[in-house]
């Protein structure tokens, strides 16, 4: 049991290891911390068991209720242009499986994770316990509102494609802070970095084409 256990980890870390290499620092993933905690969150876990051999593939896969957990690429390239540091107080919108939170709750002071579906809410609280993240909250309820209760941030993470940017968001937003948007159609998005400059001015910059899940809510899509 103990062999076959040791196996299977050292088989996962090999195959995390050839993720970071080939998906992320040949694309231009040169952000160390950003590399050294898609090394660390143990990926597969996150994903159904019955996709776990998937789990380091090049690509998004399914989670149930018609969501999906991003491909790893997407996850490091938004972290990374999210550009956190250690002190950092972040919110993401949409949590999912929960491991886009894992990988930034190792490189911020914490993480606060919206989602609307009670069962993946559920499911990623529980497994983030379990792997003992003690920096990550997850809340149930529309991320398009953001949090006031716990503003302003850092960094803004929306992990789900937006009709416009909320409102809620820009306002939640410290000075000098960062949200990192998909913004676009149902099918189509690009993903905008906006930051907030110490005036309190707005600026809005393009980091390519992306897909992503619609955000359901208030001020998103309607469900
Ligand atoms: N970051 C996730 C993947 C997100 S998929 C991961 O690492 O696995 C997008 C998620 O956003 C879905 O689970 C969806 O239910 C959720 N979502 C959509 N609209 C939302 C909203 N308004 N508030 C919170 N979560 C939302």
């Amino acid at each position: 049991m103990y062999l076959v256990d040791l196996e299977d980890y050292n088989r996962r870390n090999s195959e995390r290891e050839a993720m970071v290499k080939e998906q992320l620092i040949f694309r231009g993933i040169w952000n160390e911390a950003v590399q050294n905690s898609m090394l660390a969150v143990p990926r597969h876990l996150f994903v159904p068991e019955a996709l776990r051999e998937y789990a380091y593939c090049d690509g998004p896969l399914s989670i149930g209720e018609g969501q999906t957990i991003s491909q790893p690429y997407i996850v490091a390239y938004m972290i990374e242009a999210l550009n956190p540091s250690k002190n950092d107080i972040v919110l993401e919108i949409g949590t999912g499986s929960g491991y886009a939170a894992a990988v930034l709750s190792r490189l911020v002071a914490m993480v606060y994770t919206i989602e609307r579906l009670p069962s993946h809410a559920k499911r990623a609280e529980t497994l983030l316990k379990k792997l003992n993240y003690k920096n990550i909250e997850v809340i149930v309820g529309d991320g398009t509102r953001g949090l006031p209760d716990k503003a302003p941030f850092d960094g803004i993470l929306v992990s789900a494609g937006a009709p416009m940017i909320p409102n809620s968001l820009l306002a939640q937003l410290k000075t000098e802070g960062r949200l990192i948007i998909p913004q676009g159609t149902k099918n189509a998005q690009e993903l905008q970095l906006i930051s907030k400059d110490a005036h309190g001015e707005i600026r809005k910059r393009s980091l390519g084409a992306v897909h992503f899940v619609p955000l359901i809510g208030e001020q998103g899509w309607e469900g």
